[in-house]
Formats: C-alpha cells, sequence, structure tokens
C-alpha cells in the first residue's frame, strides 16, 4: 500500500531514459534494457595490471548516462538498476573466487558531497547476492586529480599510484577479495586499490567492474 502511494507520488523512472516507468518494477524501461550495451561474451572477462575483471557493459549509451547520472546528479537508483547485470557478470565469470566483497571508494570530501558511494551501491547488490555484507577495506590516503581530466594511461597511473591504503582494523589479511567499481577505463585505478589489498596481505583480489569503454586495450598491462 505504501509502495503504491509513493509511487503514485513519485513515479519510478527508468535509469537510463529519464521517462516514467509503464511497470514500476521493470527497470530500466524494455526500450532501454534492449538497447543496453552488453559486453560481447568474448571480453567479458578484462585481464590488466588488477588481475582479472568481470565487466557487464561497454561504456556508452544508456549506461554512460546512468553512472554519469549517478555520479553527478544524485541518482542512485540509475546505478542500481544496472546492478544485477554486473552480479550476473561476476557469477558467470568469477565463481568461487572470492569470500568478501569490497569496493573502490571516493574520497572523503566526495562522498560528503555525493552522499553516498557509487561503487559501494553496487557492492551492496553483489553482497547480498552471495549472502554477505560488503566490507569497506580501503581508504583514500591522498588527494588525486580527476582520472577523467588526464589523458595517457602513464599519468593515469602515476596520478592514482599509491592513493588507497588498507583501512585500520580491516581484516585483509590471508582473505579472498571481490573488490567492485563502476567503470574501469585504464585500469590504472582498480590495479592501485587491488595493490594495496594485495599489499595487505590479502591471499588474492578479482574485481568487477559495471562498464569498460568498448576496444580498451589496458595500456599498462603487467
Ligand atoms: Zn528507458
Amino acid at each position: 500500500m505504501m509502495e503504491f502511494l509513493l509511487d503514485l507520488l513519485f513515479p519510478p523512472k527508468c535509469a537510463c531514459c529519464g521517462r516514467v516507468l509503464a511497470s514500476p518494477r521493470v527497470n530500466p524501461c524494455p526500450d532501454c534494457a534492449r538497447a543496453l550495451p552488453l559486453q560481447p561474451d568474448a571480453s567479458v572477462l578484462h585481464t590488466g595490471p588488477y588481475g582479472l575483471c568481470a565487466v557487464a557493459f561497454r561504456y556508452e549509451g544508456g549506461v554512460r548516462d546512468a553512472i554519469r547520472a549517478c555520479k553527478f546528479h544524485g541518482r542512485q537508483s540509475a546505478v542500481q538498476a544496472l546492478a544485477p547485470y554486473l552480479v550476473q557478470a561476476a557469477a558467470e565469470h568469477l565463481p568461487g573466487q572470492f569470500d568478501a566483497v569490497t569496493y573502490v571508494p571516493v574520497s572523503p570530501k566526495r562522498l560528503r558531497e555525493r552522499g553516498y558511494d557509487q561503487a559501494r551501491l553496487l557492492a551492496d547488490a553483489m553482497a547480498r547476492q552471495w549472502n554477505t555484507r560488503v566490507e569497506p577495506t580501503l581508504r583514500k590516503v591522498r588527494h588525486t586529480k580527476a582520472q577523467s581530466s588526464l589523458e595517457g594511461a602513464e599519468e593515469r597511473r602515476k596520478n592514482i599510484a599509491g592513493a588507497y591504503a588498507v583501512l585500520p582494523g580491516a581484516a585483509v589479511a590471508g582473505r579472498r577479495f571481490l573488490l567492485v567499481d563502476d567503470v574501469v577505463t585504464t585500469g590504472s585505478t582498480m590495479a592501485a586499490a587491488a595493490e594495496a589489498l594485495r599489499a595487505g596481505g590479502a591471499a588474492s583480489v578479482v574485481c568487477a567492474a559495471l562498464a569498460a569503454p568498448e576496444g580498451e586495450n589496458f595500456e599498462n598491462k603487467p
């Protein structure tokens, strides 16, 4: 009943195109769902300086709009609606490879401005699927320029290297992690976060990202 009233007052909108949904529980809308840039099978599992990464979408079209809406316009529902696709990609490509779910955090300043961490929203969905809780394990220890403002892979790698450290008291040693982020482009951010977990004694780290640009070849391969 409550849900019905809420839907009436605030009709749920499609995560991708923003139109009011005909059936409120189906998000994104059927038109957008059909047009989502799902990764072709062969490239769903990327390899980069971070190790293995399951990727659900190409970073374009409705998915890019949804991620930007989430980052810059405070629409958490946009990324939450796409999270099930990432759950599926990880279930298909990384089965049995992790026991704990964590994420690449934004800086405390960014978190205050935005009110939520979009990678954590995705990690929450992953954790629910695997009947566990998200474990925050990392923090950003120094300010970095926005990766999207930098041109080359080398510049991005330098900008972010050493920017993450294990949170004091986080149980990292000897454990196998799934590390979640929203977008992986050159892979430098994911690599820096994975490196911090490994330096903290993690037994292994595999990654999952909602989207990666098409043809991304991860210039800084190991
Ligand atoms: Zn739509």
